[in-house]
């Protein structure tokens, strides 16, 4: 296989200067940075965010030889009081070539304003046509999980353009059922690599990331030590490939 990774979600603003190149050296050639802006109050936070990771960001990767793609969208850790207005100027965002999903996007608390604002950026996904990340909880993950499908059938989306993010066997029946993509994030507190090998078969549609921040202890590039102990399994090289990259490339058209 080639030895471009891709790293389906991250945030590239909080990585640091060592990270890209740890990123390059494990052989990482291209990212999807989702949009994050924690405790958010305005608007305008996300849009200097779109740009700042668009442009700053992007350039910033392209020296270490990685191509930076985007997500954008109201992350429901940081829901601003005027968020309609993200809402309205995400098909512009969207429109760049650069920009590939809607994302980082969902619930954790099961509250009526999280689910407003989930509804209203999968109907922008629908309408654009384009792949939506949408991240789950660390606490009560069926039930939220439930509640996220729930809003995305009435929305009526492409349940294939739908990546659901943090999977683990906790919600890989719900995700593969509804014929969303699972988004594999490989690290401790996520999925394992011993629990991805040995359950192959339920993740095979996924798309492999270590959705860096600095909230958490955590490796900007951990998931390719999940593909080296893939291959110390002995796994089938075309379905490494596709877990690593191959998935993710076709969704995105990178
Ligand atoms: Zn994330």
């Amino acid at each position: 296989m080639s030895k471009c990774y891709i790293e389906s979600h991250t945030h590239a603003g909080m990585i640091p200067h060592a990270g890209f190149g740890i990123m390059a050296e494990k052989g990482i050639g291209k990212m999807v940075s989702c949009a994050i802006v924690l405790a958010a109050r305005h608007a305008e936070s996300y849009f200097d965010h779109f740009r700042m990771i668009d442009g700053f960001y992007r350039q910033l990767a392209a020296s270490f030889g990685i191509e930076l793609f985007s997500a954008v969208g109201v992350h429901p850790a940081g829901i601003p009081e005027d968020w309609p207005r993200v809402i309205d100027s995400l098909p512009e965002f969207i429109n760049r070539d650069t920009v590939v999903a809607i994302g980082e996007v969902g619930i954790n608390q099961i509250s009526t304003l999280e689910k407003d604002v989930l509804r209203a950026q999968l109907e922008v996904a629908k309408n654009c046509n384009v792949p939506v990340i949408i991240h789950t909880p660390k606490e009560n993950r069926p039930a939220v999980v439930d509640e996220m499908l729930n809003i995305a059938g009435r929305v009526g989306i492409n349940p294939a353009l739908m990546v659901i993010d943090h999977a683990h066997l906790d919600i890989i029946g719900q995700i593969n059922d509804f014929g969303a993509l699972p988004g594999l994030t490989m690290r401790e507190q996520n999925l394992t690599a011993p629990v991805l090998v040995e359950h192959l078969d339920l993740f095979a549609r996924g798309m492999m990331n270590s959705d860096y921040s600095n909230i958490m202890p955590n490796d900007p590039a951990g998931f390719v030590n999940a593909v080296e102990y893939m291959r110390s399994r002995q796994v089938d090289e075309n379905l490494i490939s596709a877990l690593a990259g191959g998935n993710a490339a076709q969704l995105y058209g990178i």
